[in-house]
């Protein structure tokens, strides 16, 4: 089976090293890919945006199915097209994908189904926002409707912080994105991630993770797209995840078939466990980068299988997924000046080095030069190692990353903090 995987970072990496590992694959294409997933597949330049220009692609080279790993082209309705003519797609459709598209699309079905969910209102102008921000106690949550690639939210802890939230999201700061906003009820508790997938009709857990979105050490400094994960989270226990199946991710999916619009792909709930109990805070209708490195990871069985049951509405006919009950950990190796300006063209070798250790080295903002890689981005690499335990697998990730040469190259040194904490205090 000939497949086609959309997207260029280390999530796309990771998947397209999973599924490189299936006897049922044929040619694996990417685009636009990076040289981290030229080890596996051929790159080919196509522009996701091309919609017409994807599906040539496609009937030319006998492509059956289409593993969209960003958001962007999701939102766009790239998997409606290659729907309808024919393809499988492993990604949620333009309308089902307003669960990541636009937060107030998915308040309001939280607020119609009953899923747990803070306490919110929608505004389209700048007045109503102003008026609703009296019934919210401080610290008060504001948040860009649409896309903002992880930009759009505000917490305000003053009245004066909210008012100048709004001021910057009316008058176009974010875009598009801030021309509705959303303001919630600040929840508290830890975050973790939940994945599941889903074929229109059945769900099944596809396993958690916790990131790490600031980055310095000590979960200090600007936010970024995610400076390092690990897998499972052992706070989401067996019998939280089966809440967040019963309370949150099956009364979505029904209610995305009743719609007439059923969700197929991965579902990843960003949830908030409150003394009350798992609380969504977002969804996202793709895999979370750098979550997707350590889901992968642990991912025993054929990804591709799974993928493609997805697609065909066939999750019934299998066999669940299965993960290693090892932990998994990933840390992001960045350009200097990430997340503003990072340095291009830094210099990256050693990577096989880190490799013969064990761990798996995905590779987002990379370039080949000459005989070289160098950086091209801000997230560079994901270094990825197992271990029995959140220790293990950080000690051997740590060692990994140590023997990369990158020198304008940075990376936080507490990854799995949390999770270590934890198993210091269980023993
Ligand atoms: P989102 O893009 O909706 O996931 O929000 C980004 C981050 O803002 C989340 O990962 C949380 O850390 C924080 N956040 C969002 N909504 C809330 C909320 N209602 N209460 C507390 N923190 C929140």
């Amino acid at each position: 089976m000939n497949v086609l995987l959309i997207g260029s970072g280390a999530r796309e990496h990771a998947l397209a090293w999973k599924l490189a590992q299936s006897p049922m694959l044929g040619k694996l294409f990417a685009a636009p890919g990076n040289p981290g997933i030229a080890r596996h597949a051929q790159l080919v330049d196509i522009d996701p945006a091309d919609h017409r220009g994807t599906v040539d692609f496609c009937l030319k080279n006998s492509v059956e199915l289409i593993v969209i790993g960003p958001e962007a082209p999701l939102v766009d309705g790239l998997a409606d097209n290659l729907r309808t003519m024919g393809f499988g797609v492993f990604g949620p459709n333009r309308i089902p994908a307003q669960l990541e598209g636009s937060k107030g699309f998915t308040k309001d079905l939280c607020a119609r189904h009953g899923i747990p969910t803070a306490r919110y209102v929608r505004a389209s102008d700048k007045l109503a926002a102003e008026a609703a921000l009296a019934d919210f106690a401080l610290p008060v949550v504001i948040k860009a409707d649409g896309l903002a690639a992880g930009k759009g939210v505000i917490i305000a802890e003053t009245a004066e912080e909210a008012q100048a939230a709004l001021d910057i999201m009316f008058e176009g700061g974010f875009g598009a994105a801030g021309a509705e906003v959303v303001i919630e009820q600040f929840l508290t508790g830890e975050e973790a991630s939940f994945f599941a997938i889903t074929d229109g009709t059945t769900a099944l857990p596809f396993g958690s993770a916790q990131d790490h979105k600031r980055v310095g050490d000590g979960d200090t400094g600007p936010n970024t797209g995610g400076m390092g994960a690990y897998s499972p989270a052992s706070i989401l226990t067996p019998e939280l995840e089966e809440r967040v199946m019963a309370e949150i991710i099956r009364p979505t999916v029904r209610a995305m078939a009743e719609n007439g619009t059923p969700y197929s792909g991965v579902l990843y709930a960003g949830l908030m466990l409150t003394a009350d109990g798992p609380s969504l805070i977002e969804y996202n209708v793709r895999f979370g980068d750098p979550e997707c490195q350590v889901l992968m990871a642990r991912l025993e069985g054929d990804l591709l299988e799974l993928m493609r049951a997805t697609a065909r509405g066939e999750l019934a006919e299998i066999d669940a997924p299965r993960f290693s009950a090892e932990t998994a950990l990933t840390i992001v190796m960045a350009a200097r000046g990430y997340p503003g300006t990072a340095e291009k063209g830094g210099r990256i070798a050693n990577i096989g080095a880190a490799e013969t250790l064990g761990a798996t080295v995905f590779q987002a903002g990379t370039a080949a030069r000459e005989d070289e890689l160098v950086a091209s981005g801000g997230r560079v690499l994901s270094v990825t190692a197992k271990g029995k335990d959140v220790r293990e697998a950080q000690a051997k990730a740590y060692e990994a990353a140590g023997l990369i040469d990158f020198a304008t190259g940075f990376y936080r040194r507490d990854i799995g903090w949390r999770e270590v904490e934890r198993l210091k205090a269980a023993s």
